[in-house]
């Protein structure tokens, strides 16, 4: 008679038997493999945390100056952050040993400087979940806008409702200086955009749990919210924080008094304070105490000059001008930018302050053309020049400007 090749249970002893090539399979051995196989991939997707292949500090900064120009004092704060921050998750805790408290980060710089392309950087090279907000967006519930746990539904979403891997993943908050309290008193009033979402932004940052409407939003009520505990996710805010130079200036003057004053004391670059930024400074700046002492580490970024903005045409790994060359080489046409048309380009941007964020809509508006004929034309080989630059841009008129 036949039987399991596996269990030798024969075909009488159980539901269903298969046969194979020179073997059988019953149903009981079928489950159990299953079993087996589902244990041995769990976690083996897309983000497979136990295997976080964790670089050390400098190889992290090494990684991020493929992708960020500049900003080398972010870089490297952010590195041993993110190194701590992931070390500490492979902590085993013991009872008696010190528990490495979490450090959730702060970015502060102007915007368009590489705030979020540093969070969404660190998040790539680590493969873990990822998602971002704009604090503006979040209100207290029951107020109009979203509910600050939307965004962990945006993780959860980020992660493919993988929750353990949503729970070790990193959640940047974008303008997070827009929800500072107006004024440094505390206010008596209810302060709908400020004070609450940032009272309810500290229960997330401490490490709490918290049940997520996995659809998001209030359009579902009868959804099964998901519990996901905050603990371990690392969150970065950034901000412009526009203004806290001078904060920075007063706090520098009452202890210095004066710039340079006393001789043989560290000089004060007073073009660039923001270097100077301390927790201080953002509580002066609105921040309500308990939120600054959640993001103990704090970091700034620098405003990007010409030569950052030529270097970000050109030099990361997926940079502007690549990207283009790559466009006609799959045409089987060699595109080149000389200097002078990227020269041109940066000059544009900061004459329009656009910053980096406008340098692809300047490019798009200088090679439409180009794209739209080329493929057609024959020509195996194109430069772009400083005067078809200004050409195309110069032709182009308002439409740059709205583009930006
Ligand atoms: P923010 O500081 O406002 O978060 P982003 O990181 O969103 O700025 O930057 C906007 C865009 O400008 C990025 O997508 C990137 O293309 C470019 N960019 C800004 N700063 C840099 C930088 N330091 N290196 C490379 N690209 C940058």
């Amino acid at each position: 008679m036949d039987k399991c090749s596996f269990c030798g249970r024969t075909k009488d002893e159980v539901e269903l038997l298969i046969a194979g090539m020179d073997g059988h399979i019953c149903d009981r051995c079928i489950e159990q493999a299953y079993a087996i196989v589902e244990e041995e991939f769990k976690g083996k997707g897309e983000f497979d945390i136990s295997g976080i292949k964790l670089s050390k500090p400098k190889e992290m900064k090494e990684f991020l100056d493929q992708y960020v120009i500049g900003q080398d004092h972010a870089k490297k704060i952010l590195s041993v952050a993110v190194y701590n921050h992931y070390k500490r998750l492979a902590q085993k805790i013991d009872q008696d040993e010190t528990e490495i408290e979490k450090s959730n980060i702060i970015l502060v710089g102007p915007t368009g400087t590489g705030k979020t392309l540093l969070a969404r950087t660190i998040a790539k090279m680590l493969h873990v979940p990822f998602t971002m907000v704009d604090a503006t967006v979040l209100t207290e519930a029951g107020y109009v806008g979203e509910d600050i746990e939307s965004l962990l539904t945006r993780l959860l979403q980020a992660a493919d409702y993988n929750v353990e891997a949503a729970e070790k993943g990193i959640v940047f908050i974008d303008e997070i200086d827009k929800i500072a309290r107006k004024g440094d008193n505390p206010s008596i009033t209810r302060d709908v955009s400020g004070e609450g979402v940032q009272q309810g932004l500290l229960k997330l940052l401490e490490g709490s749990i918290v049940n997520v409407p996995p659809q998001g939003g209030r359009k579902h009520p009868e959804q099964r919210m998901i519990p996901v505990n905050t603990k371990n996710i690392l969150f970065i805010c950034g901000g412009a924080f526009d203004g806290i130079e001078r904060k920075i200036a007063q706090r520098l003057n009452t202890k210095v008094v004066g710039f340079n004053a006393i001789e043989g004391t560290a000089t004060i670059n007073r073009d660039n304070l923001m270097q100077y930024i301390t927790p201080m400074d953002l509580k002066s700046f609105g921040m309500i105490p308990e939120i600054i002492g959640r993001l103990p580490v704090i970091t700034y970024l620098d405003p990007l000059d010409k030569d950052a903005l030529r270097r970000i045409l050109t030099e990361p790994k997926n940079a502007i001008v690549k990207q283009y060359v790559k466009l006609f080489e799959l045409d089987g046409i060699a595109l080149n930018f000389n200097d002078s048309a990227l020269e041109y380009i940066v000059n544009i941007a900061v004459e329009f302050k656009l910053g980096a964020r406008g340098l692809r809509s300047i490019c798009e508006t200088i090679m439409v053309d180009a794209m739209f004929e080329m493929p057609s034309n024959g020509k195996k080989k194109f430069t772009i020049d400083e005067k078809y630059a200004r050409e195309k841009i110069e032709s182009s008129g308002m439409q740059l400007l709205k583009a930006g």
